[in-house]
């Protein structure tokens, strides 16, 4: 599978899947982000959601489709490791935990944190992890005896 391809799968799936979905989402004050789940076979979408924080504020684009992946029927729902996780923007410290923790082996992003702070005015994923980053400082533990 080329970038190419992959590339052509992702922007159709936006296009075609996750756009209609986000649009209905942000008019009812829903955030912009969206994710799908492909099939690494054929790139065909199983499953495209979008962020739905009017329900939870947990349940972001990604952590939502995850959850629908999950609702699918055992017998016809693909093993994660047969699939290619997309998500429009680069996902957070929440949703990075639930791609991982769901089984899946990959994924992608159109847009980077960065991006999302500065185009779309989200700040908030960068923040978080900015601040998780501090855990990593050596003069961590010097701080908190402080
Ligand atoms: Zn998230």
């Amino acid at each position: 599978m080329s970038s190419k391809e992959l590339l052509e799968a992702f922007l159709s799936t936006t296009t075609d899947h996750i756009i209609p979905l986000t649009a209905q989402g942000v008019a009812s004050g829903c955030k912009v982000f969206g994710a799908a789940i492909l099939r690494k076979s054929d790139r065909s979408v199983v499953v495209a959601a979008t962020n739905h924080e009017t329900a939870s504020p947990l349940l972001h684009g990604e952590i939502n489709c995850i959850q629908q992946f999950w609702g699918i029927p055992k017998e016809t729902r693909p093993d994660p490791k047969d699939c290619l996780f997309f998500a429009t923007h680069e996902p957070c410290s929440l949703c990075l935990s639930g791609i991982t923790w769901s089984g899946f082996d990959n994924h992608y992003f159109l847009f980077t944190y960065e991006d999302t702070r500065d185009a779309f005015d989200i700040p908030y994923d960068i923040q978080i992890l900015e601040a998780v980053s501090y855990l990593t400082d050596p003069f961590r533990l010097l701080l908190l005896l402080l």
